[in-house]
């Protein structure tokens, strides 16, 4: 039988409706959207500049009261039914982007490892945006496809891999970690002649991961993911100088019966509050000995590679099988920058997956294929673009005095605390924070003060300063609230710096002020949880390190 389809020129058969017309300039990829893009961007920044600045770091007032002043200047959450137009619906964005958000170019904006990102950066990446390719396949973008592949190959160069090294770009640090967990978890699986991929993890033994009781939260969280189990995580004590025992380490290791699988050993290079690099040869070594994985949390370290000062405290990591790396960190990227990066291309062998609308085979054999086997991702933005124009355009030294700005203003900030008597430092300078917290005339309300003039700093949107928690008296003692520095700053000064400390020492002295004179609380303050790692933080004391159980091990 056979079909009588109409012609599709027929002029009977089609719709005589007109097709909706629009300007030239609509779409941001072609020659004139991009010039609208441009035109538009200069019109934005415009507006910004225009607008009201509350002269801090943050906008003056509670959260409640700037949130709703924020929402206000959007106007009512409903999809209008005609829109305002292009310049307009910019304008209002930007104004409530400067009047009610976060500065983090501002010298006293000093919280969080959250960095303002370099003008190249951004640029590229508005670029990368307007062409919005994948890295999926070769089809959604031959371009940055070879961009990652050269952002990859330079970190991976930086970080020593050596030529068997891969990596991909990811959303971030935790990511990376999740990453990281999934490779060790399939690689002992495969050595066990486990296929946990598809037969899940129940079958797996005992697994096992360690870290640093210091490590980030996310290698938890990514043990929960993976069908670990948190339980999985088994903490490991800190020395005197908060760096993860090797002893300890490798006495598990050794105790570990045939019940349990040890899938990794997890390192921090550049602990988040701290700034601490675990010892990374010597957890190589032990690593190698017993046949585990070793992963690199380098998150917020990987950048000190940058600078050549500091570069020498990462050794040892070209002997890991894996590394986290965030250039959302020390690297001045806008969010997200970050990598997995590998020993071992093999490694990425259990995200392999054929997809028929993606990468059949003919078509992988014939070169079309793209990243999809690196990823758990399909579509992904192309990250690599900004990181390639960042490093292309400041290289190795440029960077690597910016790092060494940052670190000499974190040593600036060390010095002054330990010369106020009302301060107490807590961790030195290590890389580019600075923990520390103020002594009340009275210790019962130390955590109450050191809580209260963060909150009332940012309220007075006048600084920005980090919080977290440290067992100041040893392992098993309650944490107490401490003050962070992170000084991510390259243009600051140390007259900046300065006045950040006073700022908190007027914030705490006012604190304390509204304090005295009302009855003493004799309730126990709330056990404070840390806002950057959910491991428990000990004190700089290497006897009380060394007595617990395993010290003898
Ligand atoms: C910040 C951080 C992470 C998490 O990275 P995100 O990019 O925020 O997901 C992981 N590990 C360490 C050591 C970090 O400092």
């Amino acid at each position: 039988m056979t079909h009588t389809t109409p012609h599709p020129t027929t002029p009977a058969r089609l719709s005589p409706d007109p097709l909706p017309r629009f300007a030239p300039d609509l779409l941001a990829g072609s020659p004139d959207g991009l010039l609208a893009t441009s035109t538009a961007l200069a019109s934005a920044v415009g507006a910004a500049l225009a607008a009201p600045r509350s002269g801090g770091p943050l906008p003056v007032g509670a959260p409640a009261d700037v949130l709703r002043s924020a929402a206000d200047a959007l106007g009512p959450a409903v999809l209008p039914l005609v829109g305002v137009g292009e310049d307009a619906a910019l304008h209002r964005l930007a104004r409530v982007l400067v009047g009610h958000g976060v500065d983090l170019a501002h010298p006293l904006a000093a919280a969080h490892l959250q960095p303002p990102p370099l003008a190249v950066a951004v640029a590229a990446d508005a670029l990368a945006s307007a062409g919005n390719s994948s890295l999926d396949t070769y089809d959604s973008g031959p371009a940055t496809l070879a961009v990652e592949r050269w952002v990859v190959g330079a970190l991976a160069g930086l970080a020593g891999l050596g030529d068997r090294a891969d990596g991909v770009l990811t959303p971030g640090g935790s990511l990376s970690n999740l990453l990281a967990l999934l490779l060790a978890r399939d690689a002992a699986a495969t050595r066990l002649g486990m296929d946990v991929r598809r037969d899940g993890v129940a079958a797996l033994p005992g697994p096992v991961v360690l870290c640093s009781e210091l490590a980030h939260f996310s290698v938890h969280r990514a043990c929960a993911a993976l069908g670990l189990g948190e339980c999985a995580v088994r903490p490991v004590p800190v020395d005197h100088r908060r760096r993860m025992r090797v002893d300890v380490v490798a006495a598990r290791l050794r105790r570990l019966g045939a019940g349990h699988t040890p899938l990794a050993i997890v390192a921090t290079a550049g602990s988040t509050d701290f700034g601490v690099v675990d010892p990374l040869p010597q957890l190589a070594e032990v690593a190698a000995e017993h046949g585990v994985w070793l992963h690199v949390d380098a998150a917020y370290g990987f950048g000190a590679l940058f600078s050549e000062r500091l570069a020498p405290r990462l050794a040892g990591l070209e002997l890991a099988d894996s590394v986290t790396v965030d250039l959302h960190k020390l690297g001045w990227q806008p969010a997200a920058a970050s990598a997995l990066l590998t020993a071992d291309a093999s490694a990425f062998a259990a995200l392999d997956r054929e997809v028929a609308y993606l990468n059949p085979a003919d078509d992988s054999l014939a070169g079309y294929d793209g990243l999809l086997g690196r990823s758990l991702q399909t579509t992904r933005r192309p990250d690599a673009v900004k990181i390639a124009a960042t490093l292309l355009a400041h290289g190795r030294h440029g960077l690597g005095r910016m790092v060494d700005a940052c670190h000499a203003l974190a040593g600036h900030a060390q010095r002054r605390i330990a010369a106020e008597p009302e301060l107490e430092l807590v961790g030195p300078a290590e890389l580019t924070t600075v923990v520390f917290r103020y002594r009340a005339p009275d210790p019962a309300w130390d955590d109450d003060v050191n809580a209260g003039l963060r909150r009332r700093l940012a309220e007075e949107g006048h600084a920005l300063v980090g919080r977290t928690a440290v067992r100041l008296a040893g392992p098993g003692s309650p944490r107490r609230v401490c003050l962070k520095f992170t000084l991510l700053n390259p243009t600051a000064t140390r007259e900046d710096v300065d006045a950040l400390v006073d700022a908190v020492l007027d914030a705490a002295r006012a604190c304390v002020a509204g304090r005295a004179g009302r009855p003493r609380r004799d309730r126990a303050m709330p056990e404070p949880v840390s806002d950057a790692t959910d491991a428990a933080l000990t004190t700089p004391d290497p006897t009380s390190a060394l007595t617990t159980e395993e010290g003898a091990a």
